[in-house]
């Protein structure tokens, strides 16, 4: 089987997923993980078509290992194949789900993996539009096309351009809200809270006259705005490193609210949007 027909396969594996995360959420985690290995086998699938060796880690030692989904990126690039901003975010996104996933024994809450499944699933539509024959819906089996063409809808539905890119509508407002936590807390001692771009990584940079990029890029903060709720590029404030998942024992904080239980309060549309 070629690459490209078993990227079909594992994503119409993804779509029977979908359809079962309606009954049980856990199907999830599945879904997207069958939706990332689509990705991989897709890019994987156009640098063959640019040259067989590029989808070798070491183009000098063929057969070994295959190139990373992270790597393939800057090889995408380089072999001429136009990429946005957009869409390495998306392969960025892909590789951080998909070690969410297997790495940590963290309860993935359904709607927040539904929401970047939409982002990873756009990406790989369009990107299949742009450099193969005809769409995606069809070359996958006739049961799974409605749920196909029922994420395309729910992505329109519920996503929207903001700073220049595809957000959950959602997104927008936590963002905002998060601007009003200003410092976090543990034993009632304040931690103020770094703001994107006053992270201590940057702090040669600045000296050196460098700015990082305006927007962060996983949250879409802009430069010296808060991160958005569970944003990976936020740093501790007590210990450095990433704050979402530190090991400090916070205490209370409506970041730490805006994080979880919005997501089970909204009224979640379920996997079909309805
Ligand atoms: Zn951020
Ligand atoms: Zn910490």
């Amino acid at each position: 089987m070629s690459l490209i027909e078993n990227a079909y396969d594992s994503f119409a594996e993804s779509l029977s997923d979908v359809e079962r995360a309606k009954g049980d959420h856990s199907r999830w985690k599945f879904a997207v993980l069958n939706l990332v290995h689509a990705v991989e086998l897709v890019l994987k699938q156009k640098l063959s078509d640019e040259h067989p060796l590029l989808i070798w880690q070491d183009v000098d030692r063929p057969g070994r290992n295959t190139v990373s989904l992270e790597r393939s990126i800057d090889r995408l690039i380089a072999a001429g194949i136009s990429l946005e901003d957009e869409d390495t975010r998306a392969i960025r996104l892909a590789v951080k789900w998909r070690n969410n996933i297997t790495h940590y024994e963290v309860d993935l809450i359904a709607p927040e993996v539904r929401e970047n499944y939409l982002l990873i699933f756009e990406f790989l539509d369009k990107f299949h539009e742009e450099h193969f024959e005809g769409s995606l819906s069809e070359h996958i089996p006739e049961t799974h096309v409605q749920t196909a063409m029922d994420l395309v809808e729910s992505f329109k539905r519920e996503f929207i351009t903001f700073r220049g890119r595809p957000m959950h509508r959602r997104w927008a407002r936590k963002l905002v809200a998060a601007q009003r936590v200003h410092s976090l807390y543990l034993d009632g001692v304040e931690y103020p809270r770094l703001r994107w771009g006053r992270e201590h990584v940057w702090e040669q940079d600045w000296m050196d006259g460098k700015i990082p990029s305006r927007y962060c890029r996983d949250c879409g903060a802009e430069l010296d705005e808060y991160h958005g709720p569970g944003c990976v590029l936020e740093e501790c404030p007590r210990q450095g490193g990433q704050l979402f998942g530190c090991e400090c024992d916070w205490d209370a904080s409506e970041l730490w609210a805006l994080d979880a239980d919005e997501w089970e309060t909204e009224g979640e549309p379920s996997a079909d949007g309805e």
